[in-house]
C-alpha cells in the first residue's frame, strides 16, 4: 500500500502518524529537527511543547476542551495516552512532565513497525501522493513560500492578530445597540451586522489609562516583532496618543445609540460576529499584547461588557497558519491540490490539544483514502467537529484568526437558543450531545 507522508513530527503530525499506523497504513513522518531548529524548539524528539506545560482543563462536562480530551482518549489517541501516562498534579487541569511525555511519544513512534521517522526538512510542496502538512506555527521559511506560491502571499500568514472574541449571549444589550457605521449594507442583517458599545468622555479616559497602565507580554526571544501598522496593538495606538484610539477603532462616527438617540457618545467600541452563527463576536480592532488577566479586567470596563464571558482573548504571535475558511474542503485538503492535506496549528487552530485533535482526523482521513474509504469529519456538535467546521466554513474568512475550542463553536441547543438554560445546564448538555454524536462517528469506521 501506498504511504503516507506527514511533514512535521509535531503534536499534530505525531497524532496523525499513529492513527494512520493504527488503521494499518504505512506512514512515513518528515522532520527537520534537530538539524533545523526553530526559534522555540529545543530538542529533537517529537511532539515537543514548546512553551507551558498543561493541556489545560481535563473536564469533560463542563468544559469543551475537557469534552475534546474525551474524544482524543476514545478515539484512541497517541497524544493524550501519553500525556495520561506522565500527567502531574495540577488540580483539574491536565498538566504533564513535559520531557518525559515527548520521549515517550518520540518512542513509540519509533517502535511502530508501520511508521518510518526520516529526518530532513521539506522544501517544496509534493504534486502527488497522499500528503499531510502539519509544520506548525514555525513552518519553515522555504515550505511557507512554497505553500505560498500555490495558496498566494496573503493566504498564509506570518503572525497571527487576535482580537479578544465574546460570547454573544453575555453581551448587555440594555447597553450596546446593532447597528454598521452608516447603516450601511443591502440587508437588514447587514446594516445591524456589528455591536456597539458606547462610551462617554470620562469612561474612555478612564479605559485609556488602564490599557496604559495594564501589564504585556513581550514577544519571545528569537521572534521579531515584525508586525505591520494595520495590526498595531491597542495599547501601542494609545501610547501614541490618547486620542489615537478614538480617531482608529474606537470612533464613533456613523453611529446612533438605540437606547439613548439624542446622546452622542465619545467614543464607541465595535464587535462584529465572528462566526455565521452569530454565538460569537470579536472586539474589532483590538489585537493586544497585554496580559491575559489585564485583558479581562481592562475589557469589562467597556459598557455592555460588564458581564462578559471571553472564548478566547487578545494577542499577537509568530503563527504561520493558513486561510483555511477559503483554503481548504471540509476534509481538510487544499482545495487547488487535494494531494495535500493541513493538520495542526497551521490550520487555524491555536493550542496544542486543538492541534493533536487535527493531526487525528488528518490521519484518520488519510488512512480512509489510502485504503479507498471516505470518511467525513464529525458532527458539528462534537468538539473535534465544531473546530473542523469552524475553520474549514464556519469562521468568517475575511477576518479569520486561530481559534481555541470553546462552547461558542457548538450550534445551540433548542433550550440555548430560546436563553431559557443557564450554563450550569447548558454545559452538560453539550457535552452529552458531542459525547453521543462522537461515539456515533467512531462507530462508522
Ligand atoms: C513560542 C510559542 C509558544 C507557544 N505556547 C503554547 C502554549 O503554552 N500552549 C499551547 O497550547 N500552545 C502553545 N503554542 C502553540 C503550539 O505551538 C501549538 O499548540 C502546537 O505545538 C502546534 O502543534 P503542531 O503540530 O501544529 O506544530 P508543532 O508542534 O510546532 O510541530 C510542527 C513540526 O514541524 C516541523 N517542521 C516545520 N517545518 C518543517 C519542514 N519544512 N520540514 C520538516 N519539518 C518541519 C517542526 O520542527 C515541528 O516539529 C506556542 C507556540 C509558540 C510558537
Amino acid at each position: 500500500m501506498e504511504p503516507v507522508h506527514i511533514i512535521g513530527a509535531g503534536l499534530a503530525g505525531s497524532e496523525a502518524a499513529w492513527q494512520i499506523a493504527r488503521a494499518g497504513v504505512p506512514v512515513i513522518l518528515h522532520e527537520m529537527r534537530p538539524a533545523k531548529g526553530t526559534f522555540a524548539h529545543k530538542t529533537g524528539n517529537c511532539a515537543e511543547m514548546v512553551c507551558s506545560n498543561s493541556f489545560r482543563s481535563d473536564d469533560d462536562m463542563m468544559n469543551a476542551v475537557g469534552q475534546l480530551h474525551w474524544e482524543m482518549r476514545t478515539a484512541g489517541g497517541l497524544i493524550m495516552a501519553m500525556a495520561d501516562r506522565h500527567k502531574l498534579p495540577a488540580g483539574g487541569a491536565l498538566a504533564v512532565d513535559r520531557e518525559a511525555f515527548s520521549a515517550a511519544v518520540t518512542e513509540t513512534l519509533q517502535a511502530e513497525p508501520l511508521i518510518r521517522i526520516v529526518p530532513g526538512e521539506i522544501t517544496d510542496l509534493p504534486q502527488d501522493g497522499n500528503w499531510i502538512v502539519a509544520t506548525g506555527p514555525l513552518t519553515s521559511d522555504a515550505l511557507a513560500q512554497a505553500i505560498r506560491a500555490v495558496t498566494g502571499t496573503d493566504a498564509l500568514a506570518f503572525f497571527d492578530a487576535i482580537a479578544p472574541i465574546v460570547h454573544a449571549d453575555t453581551i448587555d444589550m440594555s447597553v450596546a445597540w446593532e447597528q454598521s457605521r452608516y447603516d450601511k449594507g443591502e440587508t437588514e442583517a447587514e446594516q445591524r451586522a456589528y455591536i456597539n458599545c458606547p462610551m462617554t468622555r470620562e469612561q474612555y479616559e478612564a479605559f485609556i489609562d488602564a490599557l496604559l497602565a495594564a501589564e504585556k507580554t513581550e514577544f519571545h526571544e528569537g521572534e521579531t516583532a515584525g508586525y505591520f501598522d494595520g495590526c498595531l496593538p491597542i495599547e501601542v495606538m494609545a501610547e501614541r496618543g490618547r486620542e489615537t484610539l478614538r480617531h482608529g477603532p474606537m470612533k464613533p462616527v456613523g453611529l446612533t445609540n438605540a437606547h439613548k438617540p439624542d446622546e452622542k457618545a465619545y467614543a464607541v467600541v465595535q464587535l462584529r460576529r465572528d462566526n455565521a452563527m452569530g454565538t460569537l463576536y470579536n472586539i474589532v480592532g483590538f489585537q493586544t499584547k497585554m496580559k491575559y488577566g489585564a485583558q479581562t479586567q481592562v475589557f469589562r470596563m467597556i459598557p455592555g461588557l460588564e458581564n462578559a464571558s471571553f472564548a478566547r482573548l487578545g494577542g499577537i504571535h509568530r503563527n504561520s497558519f493558513l486561510n483555511s475558511p477559503t483554503l481548504l474542503d471540509d476534509r481538510m485538503r487544499l482545495r487547488q491540490r487535494p494531494n495535500l492535506r493541513f493538520a495542526g496549528q497551521v490550520t487555524g487552530v491555536e493550542g496544542y490539544v486543538e492541534s493533536a485533535a487535527m493531526g487525528l482526523l488528518a490521519g484518520r482521513m488519510a488512512a480512509a483514502q489510502a485504503q479507498g474509504r471516505d470518511l467525513p469529519p464529525p458532527a458539528p456538535t462534537t468538539a473535534m467537529g465544531a473546530l473542523v467546521h469552524h475553520i474549514t466554513g464556519g469562521a468568517e474568512a475575511r477576518t479569520f484568526q486561530p481559534m481555541n475550542v470553546n462552547f461558542g463553536l457548538f450550534p445551540p441547543l433548542d433550550e440555548a437558543r430560546s436563553g431559557r438554560k443557564g450554563r450550569k445546564d447548558r454545559y452538560p448538555a453539550y457535552t452529552q450531545r458531542a459525547k453521543d454524536d462522537f461515539s456515533a462517528w467512531l462507530a462508522t469506521q
